[in-house]
């Protein structure tokens, strides 16, 4: 039985007579991991144990500090020692040791004593392990707070930060070590090699309010719904502009309250005239919906506005019930497809909408660029042409962003109106904020720093128009007869990284473990769960030359390079459970492929090489891996340009695989197709292979380093590498004589199956000429 902790602070501190802060029960959650339960539960599930209690007519222990009803979301944090399920009362707890938190009063006073001897005993056993686990220049009581770090519970449905509350969660000051602290001991460690590239350090900020004039109505529900009594100024701004006629951008960083700059004014519209409409457009459903439950609410607190109609209008939106929408509703929440499919085309039934149309509000402005924002601009244009047929030539834009380069010029391009208002003066209170670029180091096996390594597949975007997108959905309500509810729509190419079986998936702070894929529906279903490690997908990547368009000399060489269309093959095969780093399972896993195509370039490696290395059993995966980090580590704009990184998994299989690889180096633009930086790297490829060729010749390390043929960018941590390998395939590309007698044979390492053969010729398009070095 769980108690609150809330109830155990309280009487542990009329014991200690000094403060019992949560780092502290941490500590001993950190020591005894098996046998406390430290954790925000939801309330729901507190209540009933409060029920059964109150019938017991044990003493209420449980009671909420607050008074407020406990609504479905609500979480309290319980402590709890799961050795027996027993309960405590305040009596009995005074009486205690803060080891011995939760006794049953039924106990006798023996029971309890060899219950709490039986506590204090594990607990020196665990301090015990403790300092005769740590090495001696460690000192293990800052080795336990850092551990304990992990097991302060973070509250799930802490307020989010998008409502302009401050409420970030931030460890008590005593025990929090400044940036300072963490930065010099960071620089202290034996792998620090000059990481961290630069720092900003951004001061806090105190609020700055604006002055508004509101009708007495508005600000009470403003009050009521939102529990603020002034706007920040870049809110008050903003609602002025609207009210002058303006159109208004807020472009300011998330977290600073931006929705209300246009809550606000479709209230005041609504006052002036209860005809009014207005449309919000969001780009995924997930935030329509958010939003749509915080506009009722505001409207809800306004009296005479009560009963004013919202409703979604999306694909989901049932038949019967459009209609309904069209003829009623005051606020429609929608996304451009479906202004673009439902609204514009059918501006007859849509009429007395558009002819009342006061407010058209765009939030996430920056989510529309590219293709899709260029399609949205006409989207806006049209609606604009559509208004003012019907005689409505008064729509006041609003749109709201993060912080964004040229806020005017984006909103000008997309809604295609001048008379626009710029606000980017955040009148939004900050803490200090402290940026550390740190360039990560490579990770050498499999038990180092993980948490630096950068997932670069999670950065490659080829976000267009037409990619699928996932819903995510949590479920974790369904087990207690409540309702699924959708979090967020994510692109496939981010699915398949964060959404498989078993996944932890954060959304808005909050952990979930991901329980179902469908991707006939494109459904990930997840419950949420405290658990206290990480997960990581582990995935490969084919590169596959399509096609040639362009055919490059080496310099003094007879090979040649290609550049042209390579097709992207990824799969997802498993994933780690992480803790600190440290792996504690591998989990297998079937998942569909993602296919996508970009552009690169690639060489092939020279037949005889491929023979020689055979021969003389030199992996041609790692030489070919090696030789490729070499040739990306001269060229300044690597970041930008991927390999097929050999995954260790694959190419040391016992077994003989399927998978057999073009003995080829392959090189390709990470974001898509053209305007990367492979086609200037062909465009050098004969000075990037010799100096690729000279510095590993030339680098005085054995097996290879980060100077050669290591690159702190390899997806796979440079596990499957070989200097002499790469030596080889760079000597055979520029056809430099190779003396087979010269290469160590590595016959005694051991056999590896075979996963490299000879490349196959590329399909080249019609009427090229070879491009001189
Ligand atoms: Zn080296
Ligand atoms: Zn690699």
């Amino acid at each position: 039985m769980a108690i609150t902790f809330a109830a155990v602070r309280k009487s542990v501190e009329s014991i200690l007579r000094q403060p019992l802060e949560l780092t502290k029960v941490a500590e001993i959650k950190a020591l005894l991991p098996d046998l406390v339960k430290f954790a925000y539960i939801p309330a729901n599930d507190l209540q009933v144990q409060m029920a059964a209690q109150d019938r017991d007519g044990a003493p209420d222990i449980y009671a909420s500090s607050s008074t407020h009803t406990l609504d479905d979301e609500e979480h309290v944090l319980v402590l709890e020692f799961l050795e027996g399920s027993l309960s405590t009362s305040l009596s009995t707890l005074r009486n205690q040791s803060q080891w011995s938190l939760t006794y049953a009063p039924s106990l006798t006073p023996e029971a309890m004593r060899k219950l709490v001897e039986k506590r204090n005993e594990r607990f020196v056993q665990a301090v015990d392990e403790l300092l005769g686990a740590v090495p001696e220049d460690e000192d293990p009581v800052a080795l336990l707070m850092n551990a304990a770090r992990d097991h302060v519970p973070v509250d799930p449905m802490a307020p989010q930060p998008d409502m302009g509350d401050n409420h970030q969660f931030i460890l008590p000051s005593q025990t929090r070590r400044t940036v300072e602290e963490i930065l010099d001991d960071l620089v202290e460690q034996d792998w620090y090699k000059n990481q961290i590239v630069a720092r900003k350090i951004y001061e806090p900020k105190e609020a700055t309010l604006g002055e508004l004039t509101l009708s007495n109505t508005i600000w009470a529900a403003v009050k009521a719904a939102r529990k603020i009594s002034s706007l920040y100024s870049h809110q008050a701004a903003a609602i002025k502009a609207v009210q002058t006629g303006k159109n208004v951008i807020v472009s300011t960083p998330t977290a600073s309250g931006k929705s209300i700059v246009y809550q606000v004014p479709v209230l005041e519209f609504l006052e002036e005239n209860i005809e009014s409409t207005a449309l919000f457009v969001y780009p995924t459903k997930a935030l329509a919906q958010d939003q749509k439950q915080a506009m009722e609410q505001l409207l809800f607190s306004c009296t005479g506005l009560e009963n004013v109609k919202v409703a979604t209008y999306d694909g989901d939106t049932p038949a019967d019930q459009r209609r309904g929408i069209r003829d009623n509703a005051s606020i429609v929440f929608a996304n451009f497809d479906m202004v673009h499919t439902a609204i514009l085309p059918h501006e007859d039934i849509w009429r007395r909408f558009l002819k009342n149309l006061k407010v058209v509000a765009v939030d996430e402005l920056h989510y529309y660029t590219g293709l899709y924002g260029s399609h949205v601009a006409q989207v806006i244009r049209r609606l604009r042409r559509v208004c003012a047929a019907v005689g409505n030539r008064r729509i006041r834009f609003v749109s709201c962003s993060a912080t964004i380069s040229n806020p005017l010029g984006h909103m000008k391009n997309l809604f295609g109106i001048d008379d626009i208002e710029v606000i980017t003066a955040d009148g939004a209170p900050s803490g200090r904020k402290d940026f550390v670029i740190f360039n990560p180091p490579p990770k050498d096996g499999y038990h180092t720093h993980d948490k630096f390594m950068p997932y670069p597949a999670k950065h490659v975007s080829i976000r267009g128009i037409e990619e699928e997108r996932y819903a995510v959905v949590d479920v974790t309500g369904l087990a207690r007869g409540g309702q699924a509810r959708i979090l967020e729509e994510i692109e496939y190419s981010r699915a398949i990284f964060e959404t498989y079986e078993g996944a932890v998936f954060l959304h808005q702070g909050q952990t979930f473990v991901v329980t179902e894929v469908s991707h006939d529906t494109r459904v990930a279903r997840m419950t949420r769960a405290d658990v206290n490690y990480t997960t990581s997908p582990r995935d490969f990547t084919n590169a596959d030359a399509a096609q040639t368009s362009r055919i490059r000399e080496v310099r003094g060489s007879p090979h040649r390079a290609f550049f042209g269309r390579v097709t992207l093959h990824t799969v997802v095969f498993g994933f780690f459970k992480l803790r600190n780093g440290q792996i504690l399972e591998s989990v297998s896993l079937e998942t569909p492929p993602f296919d996508r195509e970009t552009t690169g370039f690639w060489l092939d490696v020279p037949k005889n090489i491929l023979g020689l290395m055979n021969e003389k059993n030199i992996h041609p995966a790692e030489a070919i891996h090696s030789a490729s980090h070499a040739l990306m580590n001269r060229f300044p704009m690597a970041q930008d340009l991927k390999t097929e990184c050999k995954v260790a998994v694959k190419e040391y299989r016992p077994v003989e695989t399927n998978r057999k690889r073009p003995a080829r180096l392959i090189f390709y633009d990470g974001a898509g197709p053209g305007g990367g930086p492979a086609s200037s790297a062909f465009d050098h490829i004969s000075d990037l292979v010799h100096s690729a060729y000279e510095v590993v010749e030339s680098c005085e390390c054995k097996e290879g380093c980060i100077k050669c043929i290591h690159s702190p960018s390899c997806k796979e941590s440079n596990e499957v590498s070989s200097k002499i390998g790469a030596l080889l395939v760079l000597r055979g590309l520029l056809g430099l004589a190779i003396e087979s007698d010269n290469v160590p044979d590595l016959s005694d390492e051991g056999r590896f199956p075979e996963t490299i053969v000879v490349a196959d010729v590329v399909d080249v398009v019609s009427n090229i000429e070879v491009e001189s070095s």
